[in-house]
C-alpha cells in the first residue's frame, strides 16, 4: 500500500553534487525543501576507509559492479550515499575550459554559460570546498610524473582538489575518513539541513507521478528502521528536481514515461590504466595519488595519477598475469590515460529492477587512436621518469620497456579486443540547450515539454567537459539553481 507522506515545495532527487548544491541554495532562500537519497548517511569516522570490498558494499552503487556495455566493455563505477560520488572521487577541481563552453555555445545553443557567467559560481563552490593546492611535499608517485613530463618538455599542472589538507591517507576511493575531502556529506548538506532542508535517506524514487505538464510528486520506497522492511510512500511536490547522478536520472525519467533526448547520448572518458615500476621505492599505495594532469595533449588526451591499492595493482596486473610481479608492489605506482570520448552511449532502465539500468557505449574509432597515442605518450613520460617497465592494462600486450615499445603505439593501433577499459566520468544523458533538436532540457535544466520539472546533476552537461567534471555539475547547478529562485520572485 502507498501512503502519502510529506508535501513539499521543492523536491530533490539524489544528495551527490548536483543536489547538494541545489539543497543548499533553496534552503538558504527560505524555500521548503525536501531531499531524498537512495543510499545511506555514514559516519566517516567509523564507516570511510574500511578497505576496498566493505567500501563498496556501503557507498558505492551495486557494490561497485556497473559495467558498461559494447564491443568494449568498460568498468565504471559511482556512489549510492549521501553525497553521491563526491564521497568516493578523489576531489580534483576543474573550471569547464573556456573553449568548451563556447562548443557547447555552438553545438547547443547553450545560454547564460560564458566562462563570466559561470565565474561566480565557481568562485562559490571553490570557497565553499575549500579548493586548493596541496600543502604537503609531493609525494614520490607526483614527483616522479613531474620528472617524465619535465623530461618530455610537456605542460603539466598540480591538479587543485576539494582536500586541501589531505592527510595523504589514500582513501580517496574508500572514503575519506579524515575528513579533509570535502565530499558533500561534510561541506554542503550539513549547511542545508541547518538552513532547513529535510534529508531523508534510504529512500529510493521509483516513479515520477505525472498529471499534464506536470510532476504532482515521486513514488519512493522508504527503509522503515522500526520495522527492517520498506514501504513505499508519495511524496508531492511543486517543483521536482532530479540529481540522481548520469545513469540514474535518465533511468528514472524514462521509467516515468519521459524520454524526449533522455539517455539517448552517454558520453565518458574512456580511461586506460598502466603500473609503473620503478628502481626505487615508490610506497605509492600508502600516499595520496599523483597530484598532476598533463595536458599538452587536451583536449582529446589528458595523463595523470591513479588511485593505488594492492588490490588496483593486481587488476591492472592481471591482464597479463605474472604473480612476481607484485613482489614489486612497493616500487610501483599507478597512472591514466584518459580520452575526450568521441562515442555515443544510452542509458536504459534495467527489465530487472531498478537497479539494473543498463549502460552500453562504443567507443569511436577516434577512441582507439587516442587510446592508443596515449598510451605511447605516457609510457614515453614514465620511462623518462626512470621507470623499468610499464604494464598497461591491455591483454597480451607484453610490458613496454623502451622508448621504440613505446612510440610504436603512434602508429600501431591497440586492438580493441584486447583494451580492458574503465571510467568513472559520464554525463551528458540529459543534455541542456535551446537545441530542441538535441536537449532534454533548456539552457537552465527545465525538461522540455514540463514546467516544473529539472535536471541539475552530471546528465545535464551537453558534452563531454575534456576535464575531471565536478567543478562543471556543481557549476552549473549552482547557476541553474539561482536562475529558478529569480524566476519565482
Ligand atoms: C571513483 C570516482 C572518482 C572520481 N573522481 C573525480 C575527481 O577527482 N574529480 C571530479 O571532478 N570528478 C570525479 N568523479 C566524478 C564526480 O564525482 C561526478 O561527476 C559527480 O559526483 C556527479 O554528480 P551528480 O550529482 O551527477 O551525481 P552523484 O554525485 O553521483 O549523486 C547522485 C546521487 O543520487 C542518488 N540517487 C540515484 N538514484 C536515485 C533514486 N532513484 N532515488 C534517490 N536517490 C537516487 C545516488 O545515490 C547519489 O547519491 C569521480 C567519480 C567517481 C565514481
Amino acid at each position: 500500500m502507498t501512503e502519502r507522506a510529506v508535501r513539499t515545495q521543492v523536491l530533490i532527487i539524489g544528495s551527490g553534487a548536483g543536489g547538494s548544491v541545489t539543497a543548499l541554495e533553496f534552503a538558504r532562500a527560505g524555500v521548503d525543501v525536501t531531499i531524498l537519497e537512495e543510499g545511506k548517511r555514514h559516519d566517516r569516522t567509523t564507516d570511510y576507509a574500511l578497505g576496498t570490498t566493505e567500501s563498496m558494499k556501503r557507498l558505492y552503487r551495486r557494490r561497485g559492479m556497473m559495467p558498461i556495455v559494447g564491443r568494449v566493455p568498460m568498468g565504471y563505477v559511482e556512489g549510492r550515499c549521501v553525497g553521491g560520488s563526491t564521497e568516493i572521487n578523489s576531489g580534483f577541481w576543474h573550471r569547464t575550459p573556456r573553449e568548451v563552453l563556447v562548443r557547447w555555445r555552438a553545438q547547443f545553443d547553450l545560454e547564460g554559460a560564458s566562462v563570466e557567467d559561470l565565474a561566480p559560481h565557481f568562485d562559490w563552490c571553490e570557497e565553499q570546498l575549500s579548493v586548493g593546492l596541496s600543502d604537503r611535499p609531493w609525494a614520490k608517485s607526483t614527483e616522479i610524473f613531474a620528472r617524465g613530463a619535465d623530461a618530455m618538455g610537456w605542460a603539466s599542472k598540480e591538479v587543485p582538489r576539494a582536500a586541501t589538507n589531505c592527510q595523504n591517507s589514500n582513501a580517496c576511493a574508500t572514503g575519506c575518513a579524515t575528513g579533509a575531502k570535502q565530499g558533500m556529506s561534510i561541506s554542503l548538506l550539513p549547511k542545508a539541513e541547518a538552513a532547513g532542508a529535510r534529508l531523508i535517506t534510504g529512500a529510493h524514487v521509483k516513479l515520477l507521478v505525472k498529471s499534464g505538464d506536470r510532476i504532482t510528486g515521486v513514488l519512493a520506497e522508504l527503509d522503515d528502521p522500526e520495522s527492517g522492511t520498506r514501504r513505499m510512500v508519495r511524496i508531492d511536490a511543486e517543483h521536482v528536481f532530479v540529481c540522481a547522478g548520469p545513469t540514474e536520472t535518465p533511468a528514472l525519467l524514462r521509467r516515468s514515461g519521459i524520454k524526449f533526448h533522455v539517455g539517448d547520448t552517454l558520453l565518458v572518458h574512456p580511461m586506460l590504466k598502466v603500473v609503473a615500476r620503478f628502481p626505487e621505492r615508490i610506497d605509492a599505495y600508502d600516499n595520496v595519488l599523483p597530484l598532476l594532469q598533463v595536458r599538452e595533449f587536451w583536449p582529446e588526451v589528458s595523463m595523470g595519477g591513479a588511485f593505488f591499492t594492492p588490490g588496483h595493482a593486481a587488476l591492472s596486473l592481471s591482464d597479463n598475469w605474472a604473480p612476481k610481479r607484485l613482489q614489486h608492489l612497493r616500487n610501483m605506482a599507478g597512472y591514466y590515460v584518459a580520452v575526450r570520448g568521441r562515442g555515443r552511449g544510452q542509458v536504459r532502465p534495467g527489465v530487472l529492477g531498478d537497479d539494473s539500468t543498463v549502460l552500453r557505449y562504443e567507443l569511436a574509432d577516434e577512441d582507439v587512436v587516442n587510446l592508443s597515442d596515449g598510451l605511447a605518450r605516457l609510457s614515453e613520460l614514465l620511462l623518462a621518469a626512470g621507470a623499468e617497465e610499464v604494464f598497461p592494462s591491455v591483454q597480451g600486450l607484453p610490458s613496454i620497456k623502451t622508448e621504440r615499445d613505446a612510440v610504436r603505439w603512434l602508429d600501431d593501433r591497440i586492438p580493441r579486443s584486447a583494451l580492458s577499459l574503465t571510467t568513472v566520468h559520464a554525463f551528458s544523458t540529459c543534455p541542456i540547450g535551446e537545441r530542441v533538436d538535441r536537449c532534454a532540457a533548456d539552457s537552465f535544466g527545465k525538461m522540455a515539454r514540463f514546467s516544473n520539472l529539472y535536471v541539475n546533476d552530471a546528465s545535464m552537461l551537453p558534452d563531454s567537459p575534456g576535464v575531471n567534471p565536478q567543478g562543471s555539475v556543481m557549476a552549473f547547478a549552482r547557476r541553474n539553481a539561482l536562475h529558478f529562485l529569480d524566476a519565482q520572485s
